[in-house]
């Protein structure tokens, strides 16, 4: 039987949706869109000081306001709840037990010595592995990472390989403050949500393999991913504060209309031509239809596109 494709899109309630998230937001919605699958929109508020219901309230707004709609999510229901991380801990406390863990106890300060990989994370260096160096101190749990390579094939970026105990060390699955780490609670939602496909940021693209790595140890189905890549600013570098670029709250209070902003997004990633000055959501999953039929977004190209000018 085929098999249903069930793509997501996992915002962190902790600000407002910069032009960034909201490409990314329209992309893998336009895709599932594209393939017929379902669509689902997943809070990440695993982090507890910083997410706030408020900024999840404005985030699920303005991605509507854009055009976007889902078939599950902590708004509408769905049979894969909850859509919440912060209701999923009994799911993390299951998953939790089925792996080898630690308690660490290590600090900042007592891994600022530890070797860091090429994108300046530590790799744990195993400090707490027989035990916690530090019995005093609160621990975070760590996940003993079995050796091995881990490879997959992004449907972008192309294939990847990692050795994550080499690379990355043991890995933390619930933080020192009891929160859960996102690494664990992405997996673990990933499995019961049966998430078949995965596009977000390239910016994600190096915590795939750990993910990955930690879904096979929990016997969870791997999703197939997509890494697209991050939104440019004028200079040809990635969009930040620096560019003053308005978020999608600010264009929506400007009075923008959200077909402009949708055109304007999808050129930045050459979905459609300059001279497309508005288009709606679903009129762009009719575009890519055009185009590449029931199979997906197949090529994003990246073109600069000024941010600051809004009229015409
Ligand atoms: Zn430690």
């Amino acid at each position: 039987m085929h098999q249903q494709i069930r793509g997501r899109y996992a915002p962190s309630p902790t600000g407002r949706l910069h032009l960034g998230n909201a490409r990314t937001a329209l992309l893998s919605w336009l895709d599932i869109r594209l393939r017929r699958g379902v669509y689902i929109m997943r809070v990440e508020d695993v982090d507890s000081q910083r997410s706030r219901p408020e900024y999840e309230a404005r985030m699920l707004d303005d991605l509507r306001w854009l055009g976007l709609d889902w078939d599950e999510g902590p708004d509408v229901g769905g049979n894969y709840g909850p859509y919440r991380q912060s209701a999923c801990h009994e799911r993390y406390r299951q998953a939790l037990a089925k792996l080898d863990t630690f308690a660490c106890t290590c600090t900042r300060k007592d891994l600022a010595q530890a070797p860091r990989s090429h994108t300046g994370e530590v790799i744990y260096p195993g400090y707490c592995r027989q035990a916690p160096c530090n019995p005093d101190r609160g621990s975070a749990i760590r996940w003993r990472v079995p050796p091995g390579q881990v490879g997959f094939c992004d449907r972008f970026a192309g294939t990847v390989i990692e050795d994550v105990a080499r690379d990355t060390g043991d890995i933390i699955l619930r933080r020192r403050d009891r929160d859960w780490a996102y690494q664990l609670a992405v997996v673990v939602d990933d499995g019961a949500m049966a998430i078949t496909d995965v596009l977000r940021g390239a910016d994600l693209l190096a915590s795939t393999p750990r993910q990955l790595h930690l879904a096979r140890a929990l016997g969870l189905p791997e999703p197939s991913y997509a890494h697209v890549p991050l939104i440019l600013g004028e200079d040809g570098r990635k969009l930040s504060k620096s560019h003053r670029a308005p978020d999608l709250s600010a264009l929506r209070e400007a009075g923008i209309p959200a077909p402009r902003v949708v055109a304007r997004l999808a050129q930045s990633v050459g979905l459609v031509d300059t001279s497309v000055h508005e288009l709606t959501a679903p009129q762009l999953v009719e575009t890519c239809r055009q185009r590449w039929g029931d199979e997906g977004l197949k090529q994003l190209e990246q073109r600069i596109v000024s941010w600051d000018s809004w009229g015409g």
